[in-house]
């Protein structure tokens, strides 16, 4: 991950598999979500008009000063912070606290914003957000991927996340833990999932879901085959970046997967990729345009 990446913190939410609304079984979430039956991060990865608006448990308090030292800027709904990595962890499948999802580039306020929103009344009950992030800067992991342990602890001595809802890992003793879930997240961000997640996700509506790390290797693996298989330009117009922007486009290519990314982040998963046949080198302008229906054109229906 980027290594300028300084402002960040460690979220602990309620284990949903979505967050685009009520879900029945949850795992985690402590009294208010036993005795309520779901937690105000039940929108967490909503797309809402393009956006994603999230709660951090409990009641949206946040210590700006906790994450930068830098200017606390201020508008009409608060106090607020831009450019945080916001990282989610849930309880995991054997108890332990795992990476859910993440926020890249996020806004944080530091206390609850009620905007009035309609699209976050629920049960007759406003749900408050304290992060604004654009919805293709909002990841969130497959429920049965959800591996990359945050350790937790009581003890001030240990680093790990501890009984606060909020960590953020800002001692000395923490970065180990720290550089770790950044090198995971950004592992997630360089793999070429995120091509294909930032056409895919306004399309159908939803935050993508990515798969697990091996299937992100295997992703990328499956990337580079195609673009050795096929050239690094666009097999539809013929656009070649290096041509057109020099040194600056050399290398640059997008790759689209032709079999959709819903088939794909099923159970199957990158592991059947066929590069020949799966997956297609794009410019930027062909990759939105055969996305421009849901599920994508096939690449011979697009003419130039
Ligand atoms: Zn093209
Ligand atoms: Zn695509």
């Amino acid at each position: 991950m980027d290594s300028t990446i300084n402002k960040m913190f460690f979220d602990h939410i309620t284990n949903m598999e979505k967050y685009c609304g009520y879900e029945k079984d949850v795992i985690g979430g402590g009294r208010y979500v036993a005795a309520e039956g779901f937690g105000h991060e039940l929108f967490n990865f909503q797309n809402d008009d393009s956006k994603c608006y999230g709660y951090t448990a409990p009641w949206c308090k946040i210590n700006l000063k906790k994450i930068s030292k830098d200017e606390i800027s201020k508008d009409v709904l608060g106090e607020y912070l831009d450019d945080v990595l916001v990282i989610f962890t849930c309880e995991g499948k054997n108890g332990k606290r795992v990476i859910a999802g993440f926020y890249q580039n996020a806004r944080v306020y530091a206390n609850p914003v009620n905007d009035g929103r309609s699209s976050r009344i629920y049960n007759g009950e406003f749900i408050p957000y304290n992060l604004i992030c654009d919805a293709d800067n909002a990841i969130l992991i497959s429920q049965n991927d959800r591996d990359f342990e945050i350790p937790h602890t009581n003890s001030k001595k240990n680093s790990g996340h501890g009984q606060s809802n909020i960590w953020y890992a800002d001692k000395n003793i923490d970065s180990t833990i720290r550089n770790e879930a950044l090198q995971y997240v950004g592992n997630i961000l360089k793999s070429n999932i995120s091509d294909e997640y930032k056409y895919s996700l306004h399309n159908e509506n939803k935050t993508y879901i990515i798969v697990s790390t091996q299937q992100i290797k295997r992703s990328r693996e499956a990337r580079n085959e195609c673009i050795k298989l096929k050239g690094c330009y666009c097999n539809i117009c013929g656009f070649d970046f290096q041509k057109t922007y020099g040194d600056l486009g050399k290398d640059y290519i997008e790759v689209h997967h032709i079999t959709s990314i819903g088939e794909l982040t099923t159970s199957k998963g990158y592991e059947g990729t066929d590069p020949a046949k799966d997956l297609i080198p794009l410019c930027s302008n062909c990759h939105s345009m055969i996305h421009r229906k849901n599920p994508p054109y096939k690449p011979n229906e697009i003419t130039i």
